[in-house]
């Protein structure tokens, strides 16, 4: 496994290297001192999973992260300031797929890291009776892991495309909220409401023809989320 930190302070690059090597003793760690550096390596094809500092020289870890996402669905776990909501907010609009604060002790690192990884490799349960959903607007090969819209590719993360699925899969009945979190991030996530609200918003941004009245993702409200099959 290789993980890229993106951070300017030394000590805590090496409390998480130590961290990491304490939990898989094979770990290759490279380290990126600013935002440009960690843009560049970011890129590396390799990378399992990305930890990202927000407060950096030059380019700030939310432009970092950005720029990833351009081209790349690697796992990213931002370093926020404590307490901090609106960077945990925006660093999950911006499509990371979850957020340490700092200072954070050892085991919570780990803990975060291990469900990431966890979330991205899982595969999806119950592909049998789905495999694909198709109408004029919207394309969804869930076996392939691809989504059109109008015909034209749209990209997902793994963390998106296991919460669409988890919709979509269930057309028609509203999943309660506790259960998405539960199925798409892992049980101690049950009550962390904004990764919901925002991972909803991205989808929706992404398959919707106008995501402000959104027509397969619909909120059931105080419920949960229901999928639509369109016409
Ligand atoms: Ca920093």
């Amino acid at each position: 496994m290789k993980v890229l930190i993106v951070e300017d302070e030394r000590d805590v690059c090496e409390a998480i290297a130590l961290s990491l090597r304490f939990q898989w003793p094979e770990v290759q760690i490279v380290v990126a001192e600013d935002g440009m550096e960690g843009v560049k390596a970011g890129h590396l094809p390799d990378v399992d999973l990305v930890l990202l500092d927000i407060m950096l020289p030059g380019l700030d870890g939310f432009s970092v992260l950005r720029e990833i996402r351009r081209t790349s669905a690697v796992p990213v776990v931002v370093l926020t300031a404590r307490g901090d909501e609106l960077d945990k907010v925006r660093g999950l609009e911006l499509g990371a797929d979850d957020y340490v604060t700092k200072p954070f002790s050892h085991l919570e690192l780990l803990a975060r890291v291990k469900a990431v990884l966890r979330r991205a490799e899982a595969p999806l349960v119950g592909l049998d009776q789905l495999r694909r959903y198709a109408d004029d607007y919207l394309t969804i090969d869930f076996a392939a892991h691809e989504v059109r819209v109008r015909g034209q590719p749209v990209y997902f993360t793994p963390t998106e495309f296991n919460l669409l699925w988890q919709l979509a899969k269930n057309a028609g009945h509203i999943v309660p909220h506790r259960i998405l979190l539960a199925r798409v991030w892992g049980e101690e996530y049950e009550s962390e409401a904004d990764y919901l609200r925002v991972y909803v918003r991205r989808l929706r941004e992404k398959i919707e023809p106008d995501p402000n009245t959104p027509r397969y993702i619909l909120t059931e409200r105080g419920l949960g989320y229901r999928f639509r099959r369109g016409e």
